[in-house]
């Protein structure tokens, strides 16, 4: 293998290569991707998804998809599936090791009397607040419960009875007895388990205690043999207390490793904020292709490639950072290039006349579908005396630099005709409402046999061939690059972007696109990559812009190497 493939790709990849070198886990890897199912998978998301599943991959070790559903008030049944398919879509397989962490309920509960045998754990009746009171801060130590030091044995009773459901909510913990003085307030005997008259969706009636994150996470991590736990940074301080747990009850014991979480530009990644924009109808739904769900994306035309190629890009490292979007966008449009087959559309028609062309007359021109694949071969695209083209490809009074059409100018019709504007028709109030043009019929397929050359191509669709379809026009969700950026007592929603949504209805589009399905990708010619929405049903089009053409990322890099260029 070449040097470059070995090559640790990232500091996680060096602790993995170490062990493996030393023997720490007997040559094992494993690891799992644990998502709470309490919202739809983001985009954050897909880079611990790529990163978990990837470096089993490469290690030729395993990784699990785990439900962490140990908080049945936000989870649901829903949650669940929209995961299995999100991670199934990145391309990344889970073989027969999906796990849920509420299958572990009662292994934790043995574990937890465990610990209140050994004197480690101990029934506590402080209300949430007072618990938080008596917690200190981080200058100011925190005092003991008065309940610390009850009995072995009543705490054992007390805790069966708080499983039996004999106390209210909230009326009494159980808590890890650890140090109240401790400099990490984690580590201030933190709670195991909380009371909760809930209903779990996977198990039920059957518990009204749950069990808090510190204390599941490790647990789960260690019944299922996991070597190496990745995180997020977040998680780092909380680390003393994964180990805490799994010392004291002398069990397997996981190495937790934190990495930076994926930030983007003018993008909420937060699942709270996610689920009001859903719940208070900002968007359509999780999946609404302005979301940075991953539904979202699937919805709006990104390839699973794309995001794959995004996170390789964005890496994996230790500290916080955000990331421009245009980035991820380059990703996309990179992508597609390759595999779009290209058309046709027009988003905002102008008719045009083509006043020396026979009336009843059509024709059939080739067009290339794939500049970048020539394997995709051609197709036809039907031509007549009345087209559309692009409002935009026409000024009546050009500016300098503007090649496209304007009275008295020639321009290419892509894969058919130099044509030439002679009138412009406008309707009372003085808007152009239709354009005259001659063609030229020697120039077929687009070239001039007298060497004549045009600055200007512009797309086109033959008014009588066209199949309408609408087109949904999407903007960052967000009008500011952070989100949070929000005057004293306002929040996030206050920069929802008003324009990120424009549907443009019944543009023309070619008429090959009539056999298009959901989900297919294309590039209409100048515009942009597009999508059909499964919106799309009996006969209606209806077209999601998955992103433009310009590449900003691009012209950025351009800009940052010649920034980077030394004097000279
Ligand atoms: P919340 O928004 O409520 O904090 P979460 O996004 O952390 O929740 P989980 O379901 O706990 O949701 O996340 C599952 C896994 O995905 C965790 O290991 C978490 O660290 C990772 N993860 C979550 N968000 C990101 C992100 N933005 N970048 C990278 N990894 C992330
Ligand atoms: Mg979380």
């Amino acid at each position: 293998m070449p040097e470059a493939e070995n090559a640790p790709a990232n500091f996680i990849e060096q602790i993995i290569i170490d062990d493996l070198k030393t023997g720490k886990w007997a040559g094992r890897v494993h690891t799992r991707f644990p998502p709470e199912p309490n919202g739809y998978l983001h985009i954050g998301h897909a880079k611990s998804i790529l990163l978990n599943f990837g470096l089993a991959e490469k290690f030729g070790g395993k990784c699990n998809l785990r439900f962490d559903d140990t908080n049945p008030v936000k989870e649901e049944e829903e949650y669940v599936e929209s995961i299995k398919r999100d991670v199934r879509w990145l391309g990344c397989d889970w073989e027969d090791r999906l796990y849920f962490a509420s299958d572990y309920f009662e292994q934790m509960y043995a574990w937890a009397v465990q610990l209140i045998e050994a004197g480690k754990a101990y029934v506590c009746d402080l209300s949430p607040e007072q618990t938080r009171e008596y917690r200190g801060t981080l200058t100011r130590p925190g005092r003991n419960s008065p309940y610390r030091d009850r009995s072995i044995e009543e705490n054992l009773d007390l805790f069966k009875r708080m499983r039996a459901g004999e106390f209210p909510d909230g009326s009494r913990t159980l808590r890890a007895k650890i140090d109240m003085a401790h400099p990490n307030l984690n580590m201030r005997d933190p709670v195991m388990y909380r009371i909760l008259h809930a209903p779990h969706h996977r198990t039920g009636d059957a518990w009204c205690i749950y069990p808090m994150y510190d204390w599941a996470h490790g647990l789960e991590d260690s019944i299922e043999n996991i070597t190496h736990s990745i995180c997020t940074l977040e998680f780092e301080n909380h680390r003393p207390l994964y180990d805490w747990f799994l010392d004291q009850l002398h069990v397997h014991h996981p190495q937790q490793i934190e990495f930076a979480r994926l930030n983007l530009t003018y993008t909420v990644m937060s699942k709270r904020k996610l689920l009001e924009l859903v719940r208070e109808r900002h968007v359509a739904g999780w999946d609404d292709p302005r979301m940075p769900t991953i539904s979202g994306l699937r919805r709006r035309g990104v390839t699973p490639a794309a995001v794959r190629e995004f996170c390789r890009r964005v890496g994996v490292a230790k500290f916080d950072s955000v990331i421009d979007i245009a980035l991820l966008e380059h990703c996309i449009r990179a992508d597609l290039n390759k595999t779009a087959p290209r058309v046709m559309g027009v988003l905002r028609p102008l008719k045009v006349v083509i006043e020396n062309y026979p009336e009843n007359q059509d024709e059939e021109l080739d067009a290339i579908n794939n500049p970048e694949d020539p394997a995709a071969g051609t197709r036809k695209v039907p031509f007549c005396r009345e087209l559309y083209i692009e409002r935009d490809d026409f000024r009546e009074d050009p500016p300098r630099k503007f090649f496209r059409l304007a009275p008295g100018r020639e321009v290419r019709l892509r894969y058919a005709y130099f044509v030439t504007c002679t009138g412009v028709i406008k309707n009372e109030a003085g808007q152009t409402v239709e354009l005259r043009c001659t063609y030229d019929p020697a120039t077929r397929g687009g070239d001039a046999p007298d060497g004549r050359k045009v600055k200007g191509t512009i797309h086109w669709v033959s008014a009588r061939h066209a199949l309408r379809a609408d087109v949904r026009l999407y903007d960052h969700l967000f009008s500011k690059p952070d989100p949070d950026d929000v005057p004293e007592g306002q929040d996030y929603r206050a920069n929802l972007n008003p324009q990120s949504l424009v549907v443009l209805p019944g543009c023309p589009v070619e008429p090959s696109l009539g056999t298009a399905q959901p989900g297919d990708r294309f590039q209409f010619e100048r515009l942009g990559y597009f999508c059909v929405d499964p919106d799309s049903a009996g006969g209606r089009l209806v077209f999601n812009r998955t992103v433009t053409l310009r590449d900003t990322w691009s012209k950025l890099e351009k800009k940052m190497r010649e920034n980077s260029r030394p004097e000279h």
